[in-house]
Order: structure tokens, then sequence, then C-alpha cells
């Protein structure tokens, strides 16, 4: 038995006699420090327990670290340290079985791209402690000794957080599914190792070789997500509150099963599915049921992408980014990064074409103010020329409208004569003046009628031009706002996108 094992066993049976049944309450524990490879480590928990935070440790819970000092002492550098949790406004998950996948995530309600799904604090944050074995050099028997060693000594490591929790975190550690369980993994590492998401990714244990110094969490809700290399969610990590989150990378419909990546999505079927095969993973999602095709569209959406940086014209950037969205969400892959860079690059099109009208709008407006300055002084100029013009034609009007008049009277009036005159005129003059004289009055009143009609289909005309001048500076100016509103729509997209891939909102620079 080495000094560590020792070590260890005085540091359970320490806890063991710490321990109440049922016990929930935040505990004031003292940290405890040990030799791991050649680094210190702290165990320590976090948020160190203050009695007047005690209902916020209640609320948002309390996890057990290992750490270096280096780690432990950055954590607490950042003011505001450990920041309250931020929860969505109302539940938006419940955990519930998932056919052969065990238990899962399910969306109790809709949410749209950037919700947030769930912010929890880890059970558990620990170093890898070993560097990870895949396939066949998984068993104890091909694993060099130190690396042996070390799995042994994680389990010790992990003991001792277990040993320190309250009890409902105990039970939720203990409740998580081992998928590694091999002689070469203790029952602790293998929950750990089965259910750890990526977290402190700024800081790496010191000590430890390779990149098994990297830390793990493990959550007792965050962990029950299910992998998809399809997924609807996304899961960051977020230092300042100690916390992971979990959003929406699109659109989620109530019931639906939530689901993160747990390997690299842009990785082929093939690799992903040996990546996935130590946590006993054989992915059924629409991508991996037909592999070749989901293979093709996923270097399509890689060649297209990487086109658009040679591309000259915003017009041939826009389209090929727009194809590369397209085709995401075809495969629902919008968890690659492509997926985000491509809105962002629409987005800086889109602001680009926004500014260089501003742009043009200004210039247009200064030459439109200098040709009304302009136009003033000539209207100045000619305003006698105008008025006079206007006065005769005022007049000619008025003489028409005034003859027509004449006109309608007149006639009026003839036809009054003849019918006073009718029954005293022989037929043939009946015939004479019917044929002759209100024939001509009423051809000539036709005329003045037809000039007069003319007169107001001009008008109409003149009407109808101006209404469609005025549709097409509408149309004009609609076309303006245009990239004003896309700007509007990418930012919120890419605000939301920014939140759901990085946990934290898009600053437009
Ligand atoms: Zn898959």
């Amino acid at each position: 038995m080495t000094d560590d094992c020792m070590m260890h066993i005085l540091m359970l049976s320490f806890y063991n006699n710490q321990r109440r049944a049922d016990d929930n309450s935040p505990r004031d524990l003292p940290d405890m420090t040990t030799r791991i490879g050649s680094g210190q480590a702290i165990f320590t928990t976090i948020p160190a327990c203050k009695r007047s935070h005690k209902d916020e440790l209640l609320r948002d819970g309390t996890t057990e670290a290992m750490l270096d000092s280096a780690t432990k002492r950055k954590l607490y550098a950042q003011p505001g340290f450990p920041r309250p949790l931020t929860q969505p406004p109302s539940l938006a998950q419940r955990i519930s079985p998932a056919g052969k996948k065990g238990l899962g995530m399910f969306a109790t309600r809709a949410l749209s791209a950037g919700g947030l799904i769930l912010s929890e604090r880890p059970l558990v944050v620990h170093p890898l402690g070993a560097p990870l074995y895949t396939g066949d050099q998984m068993g104890l028997f091909r694993l060099p000794q130190s690396i042996t060693g070390r799995v042994i000594e994680t389990e010790f490591e992990i003991e001792v957080m277990v040993q320190r929790m309250v009890t409902k975190n105990r039970d939720a550690f203990i409740s998580l599914t081992n998928s590694r369980d091999f002689s070469s993994c203790g029952n602790l590492v293998g929950r750990a190792y089965t259910n750890g998401l990526d977290v402190l990714q700024e800081f790496t244990f010191a000590g430890l070789p390779d990149d098994s110094g990297a830390y793990k969490g493990v959550f007792d809700k965050l962990s029950r997500v299910n992998h998809s290399c399809t997924p609807n969610a996304v899961f960051s990590w977020d230092s300042l509150s100690f916390s992971g989150s979990l959003r929406a990378i699109r659109a989620i419909q109530p019931d639906e099963e939530i689901t993160i990546t747990y390997c690299d999505p842009s990785l082929s079927t093939a690799e992903r599915a040996a990546v996935l095969a130590p946590y006993d993973i054989v992915c059924d999602c629409p991508a991996c049921k037909d592999g070749a095709a989901s293979d093709a569209r996923r270097n399509d959406i890689f060649a297209k992408f990487d086109q658009v940086e040679e591309l000259e014209s915003n017009d041939a950037k826009r389209e090929t980014l727009l194809s590369v969205i397209k085709l995401i969400e075809e495969e629902g892959a919008e968890v690659l990064p492509e997926y985000y860079e491509a809105h962002a690059m629409l987005l800086e099109i889109y602001q680009e074409e926004k500014a260089a009208e501003e742009t043009d709008a200004e210039e247009a407006d200064a030459e439109e103010t200098d040709a009304e300055e302009t136009e003033g002084a000539k209207e100045e100029q000619g305003t006698e020329e105008a008025k006079e013009e206007k006065e005769e034609n005022d007049t000619t009007a008025h003489e028409k409208e005034g003859n027509s008049e004449e006109t309608k009277s007149e006639l009026e009036e003839k036809k009054s004569e003849k019918k006073d005159i009718e029954p005293e005129q022989p037929e043939e003059e009946k015939e004479v003046v019917e044929e002759g004289e209100p024939q001509e009055k009423g051809g000539e009143l036709r005329e003045k009628e037809g000039a007069l009609k003319e007169k107001e289909n001009e008008l109409d005309e003149k009407r109808e031009r101006e209404n469609e001048e005025e549709e097409e500076e509408r149309k004009v100016e609609e076309k303006e706002s245009e990239p004003e509103e896309k700007v509007k729509e990418l930012e919120q997209k890419v605000n939301a996108l920014s939140l759901a891939m990085f946990g934290r909102p898009f600053l437009p620079e």
C-alpha cells in the first residue's frame, strides 16, 4: 500500500465519522490537501459554506471539487464569485425514460433557439486523472502500470468527494449510469467517466500528464442528457457561477427529447461511432441512420463554407452562406461552429450594406438639398412668369367652362323654343328644324363635352402617374429598410446562437 492510498483511507474514515444520515444542509467542511501525480490537490466544497448564504446554497447547490491550488485561487479571484445561477422563467425539462438509452431529458414546453433549458452546479468536479483509453486498449492488463495506478487513485479521490457530499448529491451521483463497468475502472471512476462533461476549460490541473489534467464535471440532471449527432441543445460552462447550462440550438417542441453531442460534430459517421463506443452508445440519430448521405452533406457544408473567404462580391458570399445554413439545417447539425459563423458573417454583410446605404442616403439628401436650393432660386426668378401663365390657364379653363355652360343653356333654350313652336310648325319644317339647327348645336355641344372629357382624362392620368410615383417611392424606401430589418433579425439569431454555443450573449463590435 502506497502512502497516498493510506492517506485516502484515513480521509475516508474522517468523512465517514463526520457524515450524518440524510443531511442536506450546507456544511462547512474544511479543505483537504493531498499529493496527486507531481502536483497538490485540494478537496474543497464550492461555494464555500457561509451561513448568510444558506438559502442560496440550498437553491443553487454545492459541488465537491478536486482542484489544484492555482485553479482554486483563480476561481475565487473572479469578482462576485460564485454568482447565483440563472434559471429559465419556467420549468423547461423533465427526466423520463428514453427507451433503450435509459433515462433522458425531455422538453416540457416549446423552446426557441438560444432558450435556457437548465442551469446546474455539478455534483463533482475533478481532473480526468488518467488519459482516456478507448476500444481494445481499455483492458487493465494492457494499460501501463503508471496509468492503472492512477485509475485506482482516481477511484479513491472520487470516493473522498462522494463522502463529502450532502445526502441528496450522493444519492444522485450513485444513481448515475456507469457504462465503463469493467475491471480497469472502479465503480465511481466509471460513473465519472461516463457522465463527465467538459468544465473549467480555461484551467488545467497541474502535475498530470497529457490531457489528463482536463477538468470534468458530473451533474445530477445535465449528465442525463443523451447523445445525438444531430443534437437540439448545447451544454456550456460558466466559471463565474460555477455551473453548467443547457440551451436550445434550434426550436424544440414540447415532449421532444433534449440531446447534446458527446463528440466533435465535424467527425465522419465512422469516426463518431468509434468515439461513442466506450459510452456503450450505438447512435441511431438521423445522421447515423444514413451515414453515407450525412457524410456527403457534412463534407459539402465544410467545402462550401471554406469557399466563402475566397469569394469577392457580397452577393456571392451571401448566396453561399445561405446555402451552407440551409444544408446544416437539413442535416440537423446546427451545433457545428459553421452554423454560428455563417450567421455572423451574414450579419457583417448586411451591416456593411446598411452602412453603405446610410452613406448613400446622406449623400442623396445633401444633393437634394443643393438641388432644392437651386430650384428655389429659379422659382423665385420665374414666379412672375409662372403666375402670369397660371392666371392665363385659369382664365382659359374658366372661359371653357363658361362656354360649355353657355352652350348647355343655349341648347335648353333652343329645345324649349322648339317645343313651343312645334305644334304650330308644319311637318316638313319640323323635320328641317330637327335635322338642322338643333343637330348642329348638339354637335357643337358634344365637341365641347368631348374636350371636357379629355381634360378630365388628362387629370385622371396625371393623378394615376402621381400615385405610381408614390408607389415607386414607397418601394424604394422598403428596399432601403431591408438591410436594416435583416440586421435586426440576424443580430437576434446570432445572439441566440452565441448564448447556446458559448453561454454568453453576442456583443456587436
Ligand atoms: Zn448519430
